[in-house]
């Protein structure tokens, strides 16, 4: 079958302290510090037989994440940007709608024919973290597209306790190619939603949500915060491609942090009161912390979300003087979050389709990576 793969020298810095089971199976802990001079080739490779847990997916949609496009940019030594986890080579993509062709032996959930997405994060289920409920914080974690082969694919083989029915899409986008080109934009949607309600606390109907970024994460987010009855939703780009996007979305408060000034913006917006709700989805966070710091109202959540590799100065008395608080968010295991996305999708409250700016087939999935790294487009699809 047909699949993207990426791949990489191994060769870690100096200074980087590899563990023998990172030197074993050839998986780093911190990619930027590990893997150098990368490529993407698609290349034909045995389509996946799935194990006993685990159902056979026949990829039908899979979107180019920013991680995709981190594992091919590079540092001026030639490592990747992506500092995460990572095993290489790989097929790469991991966020992906299709159906089930084959189950193992022991999976029981689904059936052949049956549409699903999936989480990224395989968990053990038996670590210490995990049997406390922290299943996206397992000690032994796999992920999809990173470490295990991914969904840039014909097929990929997924744990079945990973996958998420999204039959019920069929009947609010009428087909079921529209509804699996939605489905793959669900993933991206449980980024912020695990952000929002998983991790943050107290946020309500009617509050001002603040996007520092709208790229792909940032942009279905704003989805994600007007599904959920936000105020203002009011964001920050750069990229005029990317602010069009947002408007086309039916956005009025978007804004250049370049040529506005953010704090200015946000104050008269609200009325002087701040933004109840803060997402960091830029990563540029040596900008967009002091437009937070100076913009939040009483009892403020601030959600990160991106992965910068540099820390900010916090401006610590800002958060004690307004009661705000500052939640980190990674991932979207478990929690109720990916039925719950469904469900706003299903009831056409959450459509992310117009973020969808290009699409590519499978045959030049590496363009479509390439394409992504260009950082105009809201959305980069595969279609298998
Ligand atoms: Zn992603
Ligand atoms: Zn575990």
């Amino acid at each position: 079958m047909r699949s993207l793969i990426v791949d990489a020298e191994w060769d870690p810095r100096p200074d980087y302290d590899v563990s023998d089971d990172e030197r074993e199976s050839r998986t780093a802990m911190n990619a930027s510090q590990v893997w150098r001079d990368p490529e993407l080739r698609v290349v034909d490779r045995e389509r996946p037989t799935p194990d006993d847990d685990e159902v056979l997916v026949r990829v039908r949609y899979a979107g180019v994440c920013g991680s995709d496009v981190s594992m091919i940019e590079t540092d001026e030594d030639g490592y990747v940007h992506y500092s995460a986890y990572l095993g290489l080579p790989n097929v790469t993509g991991h966020e992906f709608a299709g159906e089930i062709v084959e189950t193992g032996d022991d999976a029981r959930l689904f059936e052949p024919g049956d549409l699903v997405t999936a989480e990224v994060t395989d968990y053990c289920g038996r670590c210490n973290t995990c049997r406390q409920g922290f299943h996206g914080h397992c000690v032994n974690f796999e992920q999809i597209g990173f470490t295990i082969p991914g969904a840039f694919a014909e097929y990929v083989a997924v744990p079945e306790k990973l996958c998420w029915d999204v039959s019920a899409l069929r009947e609010t986008y009428e087909t079921e190619d529209e509804a699996l080109r939605a489905a793959a934009t669900i993933e991206p949607s449980t980024i912020t939603y695990h952000g929002l309600f998983v991790r943050a606390d107290g946020i309500i109907p009617g509050d001002h949500h603040v996007y520092h970024g709208a790229g792909p994460i940032g942009l279905t987010g704003m989805n994600v915060s007007r599904a959920a009855g936000a105020g203002a939703v009011i964001a920050f780009e750069p990229s005029p491609e990317r602010r069009e996007i947002a408007r086309d979305l039916g956005y009025e408060h978007v804004y250049n942090p370049i040529e506005c000034d953010p704090v200015e913006t946000v104050t008269s917006i609200t009325d002087g009161e701040g933004a109840d709700v803060h997402v960091e989805t830029a990563g540029a966070v040596t900008q967009t912390y002091p437009v937070i710091e100076d913009t939040l109202a009483e009892d403020a959540a601030v959600v990160h979300i991106s992965n910068a590799g540099a820390d900010p100065d916090l401006a610590l008395r800002k958060y004690q003087g307004n009661g705000a608080q500052l939640y980190g968010s990674e991932g979207h295991t478990g929690h109720q979050v990916y039925p719950r996305v469904i469900r706003l999708m299903a009831a056409g409250r959450l459509d992310n389709r117009s973020i969808i700016t290009s699409t590519f087939d499978l045959a030049d999935a590496d363009d479509a990576v390439r394409q992504a790294a260009d950082r105009v487009d809201g959305k980069v699809l595969i279609e298998v």
